[in-house]
Order: structure tokens, then sequence, then C-alpha cells
């Protein structure tokens, strides 16, 4: 047995700074084509699969829903936005102490005459160099939220500025 998971779901998008009220049709960037087996053929199972897929769809466009490009004022929630921030942390935390390690190590490799002179040296090396690549990690990864979150997310026709 197999079941079509959904993958598509309809919202309202409100802006917060305009008030423009829209519907929008959100695309899960993440989802499979393919339906999806359901062990033993049980009904039920097949039923709470359906039922978890749709709760974690609805959540998932609720946050990018958040962070959408008003298409009357051009704006962006701000405090979404920001809170966005927080998960772009992730594939710096992922990747932070491998950077940190290898710099102490290369560090510690190339002057080996400093670390007599500076323990502290490939240290001061590892923080820098995270203190360099950790914004522009960030950052992409911000960036790649938004861009997704407005490549998931059409706004269907007929949804027009209202006054409010
Ligand atoms: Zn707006």
């Amino acid at each position: 047995m197999h079941i079509n998971l959904p993958s598509k779901l309809r919202c309202d998008y409100l802006c917060s700074t305009c008030g423009y009220r829209g519907s929008v049709e959100y695309n899960d960037p993440d989802a499979i084509a393919e339906p999806e087996p359901i062990p033993g053929n049980s009904r039920l199972l097949a039923e709470q699969a359906f039922r978890a897929a749709e709760v974690a769809l609805e959540k998932k466009a609720q946050r990018s829903l958040g962070l959408l490009r008003c298409p009357s004022c051009q704006n962006r929630d701000r405090k979404l936005t920001r809170r966005a921030y927080r998960r772009a942390l992730l594939p710096l935390v992922a990747i932070a102490p491998v950077l940190f390690m290898f710099c102490v190590i290369a560090t510690a490799f190339a002057a080996p005459g400093l670390i007599a002179r500076a323990p502290w040296a490939p240290v001061l090396v590892g923080a820098a160099a995270l203190l360099t690549i950790g914004p522009v990690v960030v950052g992409l990864a911000h960036r790649r939220l938004l861009r997704e979150a407005d490549s998931a997310a059409r706004f269907l026709p007929g949804s027009g500025p209202q006054p409010t």
C-alpha cells in the first residue's frame, strides 16, 4: 500500500507592515513526488502518516510564510526574519568545532617555533578564523532560508491589496 503524502498547502498571508492579506500556495520544497510505502498495508498507519505529514507541512509552511516578502510593500516581517538567524546558526554550529580544531592544528604545524613563545597563538588563530568565517556562514544560511521561503510559496491571483 502506498499513499501520497500532502506537499501542498493553502495559507493566508498577512503582512505585519502594511496589512496586506493574500492567499498563498505553499509547496514543500523537500517533498518527494513518489507515494510513500506504508508497512503492513495498514490503513490506520497510512492515516497516521498522512496526518503527521499534514501537521509537519503546516508548521513548515507557517515558518516560511513569516519570511515572505510582501507583494504589496516589499517588506519582510522584521521580527520573524531576525528570528530566522537562529536557524541559520545551525550550519555554523556544525562546522565550528572542526574549523577551530583545524586552525589550531594547522598553526601548530606551520609555525612550531611560535608555540614555544606564544602557546596561545594557535587558539587565537582558530578564534580569529571563526570570527571571520562565522558571520559569512550564518549570513549565507540566512539568505538561503529567505530564498527557500520565496520559492516555496506562491501568491495566488486574486489576492490583491485590500484596505484594512
Ligand atoms: Zn506589506
